[in-house]
């Protein structure tokens, strides 16, 4: 769609889009103020602009989104910390938030209307592409896409933008390497009480690394949060199959008690739906007023688990803003899960028998939500394209040929490969519960976490939001240990 709304492009090519799905369901896709749909994303500043550019996010509802203005996170195992805020990340973050709180649909009901502006597109729904082959004889070697109307495209360039599982690839013979995390995601819509007169608004996003996995609370409105939770697919099973009443105070204290604590009710929570029952709101409870109780946590402080009838009255506790609000219950039928994997296509362009294709997205590339860049990398990758493309055109060159198409490659390869290893990298430490390890990890936490900013200050290590503009918080982490191991 991108590359067929380009001014340089939409006169010179015909683009046909192809998607299996209803896409009439998106198009007339609308929820009441107040609820909000389980799967969204959190959009970078990069890629708002980028559909800003292209006319997408006119047709986006703002009003359904939510800036994220801070980060909070923090290691489940030691409480190490690190904050950051919008400033940190420069100017335009400031201005507009470190990133954007989108519902999928909400984007996708977008790009749709945007696409009903472009008669040059071609959109072939509810059609699947049920083969693609070559012509033995075209000397052109362009492939041909089988679709399951009984239609045959034949195609100069042939964009595999078809998700993890895609046939493009397959088609084209590109291998992959990755792995499962034996990890599923629990997402669900989080309704609590909105924050007190006197702390701030909820447009923070918590992030806390639990040994099974981390559990991220994204803010949608003042009462309303999305919830990813990574986890082991058993203890992912044993929390869905849950009363909503139990799996909200879960999801609480996930963010509150001691992990080890946290063991123990998933074991109580299995060993109950093993002997055939399941553990009551009541019981549940219980058993966290009796581990708050021996860990110190006061029943009315922030940390305690414990669901209020209302929010605490008056001045808020000095920590409260260091956790989300309590959770008071889910939006009905929004609590599902998504198994996680790391994926890297070996190339993005196909080359011999399968040239004249380009992958883009979870196609090319799949990776674990903790950060929030899949589908960042992904509009990153088709903006490049569109770039690429538009290249090719303006020097009458073809498209799908491997020289025009290489400055795709080489511009995206390794940045989203850098991108990957790092989340990669961030899952499997914060995974381990090796004493070492742990130790390490939380003592680099806690001295980025001290490497504010000094713009005038008398710091040994210091940095400027400045230099930092455009990145994500994941690479302004790395820069500021880059930063910190440089300065000794
Ligand atoms: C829990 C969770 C949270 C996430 N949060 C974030 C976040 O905050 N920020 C972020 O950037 N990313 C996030 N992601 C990642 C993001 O969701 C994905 O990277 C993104 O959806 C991939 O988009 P895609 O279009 O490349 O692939 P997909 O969404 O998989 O789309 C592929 C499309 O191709 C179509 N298709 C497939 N095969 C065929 C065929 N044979 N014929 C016709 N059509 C076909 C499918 O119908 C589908 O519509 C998250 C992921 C998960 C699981």
């Amino acid at each position: 769609m991108s590359i067929g709304s380009s001014p340089v492009v939409k006169d010179n090519i015909s683009v046909a889009l192809i998607e299996a799905g209803d896409l009439n369901k998106i198009q007339d896709w609308s929820m009441p103020t107040g609820s909000f749909s389980n799967r969204a994303s959190s959009l970078t500043n990069a890629s708002q602009d980028f559909l800003k550019r292209s006319g997408s996010w006119n047709h986006v509802d703002e009003q359904r989104t939510c800036g994220i203005e801070e980060m909070q996170v923090w290691d489940g195992v030691s409480d190490a910390r690190i904050t950051f805020t919008a400033e940190d990340l420069g100017a335009e973050a400031a201005r507009n938030g470190m990133s954007r709180m989108t519902e999928n649909l909400n984007l996708q009901r977008g790009l749709l209307r945007q696409l009903a502006q472009l008669p040059q597109v071609q959109l072939l729904q509810k059609t699947k592409v049920q083969s693609i082959t070559r012509d033995s004889d075209d000397k052109q070697n362009w492939p041909l896409v089988y679709l399951d109307n009984g239609r045959v495209l034949r195609s100069r360039l042939l964009v595999g933008a078809d998700g993890f599982n895609s046939p493009v690839r397959q088609f084209a013979g590109v291998s992959s390497y990755g792995w499962s995390y034996d990890t599923q995601a629990i997402v669900a819509t989080l309704e609590h009480h909105a924050r007190g007169a006197f702390e701030g608004p909820n447009t923070t996003a918590y992030q806390r690394f639990l040994p099974t996995g981390p559990i991220a609370f994204l803010p949608f409105s003042s009462t309303a949060s999305s919830l990813v939770w990574s986890t082991r697919p058993h203890i992912a099973k044993a929390l869905l199959a849950c009363d909503p009443a139990v799996f909200s105070t879960m999801i609480n204290a996930a963010f509150r008690l001691p992990a080890f604590s946290m063991r123990y009710l998933y074991d109580r929570i299995l060993e109950s739906q093993a002997a055939g029952q399941t553990i009551t709101p009541a019981e549940l409870q219980a058993e966290i007023m009796f581990r708050e109780q021996a860990h110190g946590i006061e029943h009315l402080s922030t940390y305690s688990s414990l669901i209020r009838q209302a929010p605490p009255a008056g001045i808020g506790s000095p920590d409260s803003q260091s956790i989300p609000p309590l959770v008071t219950g889910l939006q009905p039928n929004t609590a599902a899960s998504f198994p996680l994997r790391f994926n890297h296509a070996e190339v993005y362009i196909g080359e011999g028998k399968a040239s004249r294709t380009v992958l883009v997205g979870d196609a090319a590339h799949t990776v674990h939500p903790l950060a929030g860049q899949g589908l960042n990398m992904g509009l990153s990758d088709v903006e490049c394209l569109t770039r690429t493309v538009e290249q090719a055109v303006l020097h009458g060159g073809d498209i799908g040929s491997y020289t025009a198409l290489l400055p795709y490659a080489q511009e995206r390869y390794l940045a989203n490969h850098v991108l990957m290893s790092a989340v990669d990298k961030l899952h499997k430490l914060y995974t381990t519960k090796l004493e070492p390890v742990v130790w390490a990890r939380s003592v680099g936490l806690e001295v980025i976490n001290e490497l504010d900013s000094c713009e005038g200050g008398d710091h040994d290590v210091c940095w400027s939001p400045a230099d930092h503009a455009g990145l994500t918080w994941l690479e302004l982490c790395s820069q500021r240990r880059a930063e910190y191991i440089c300065s000794g």
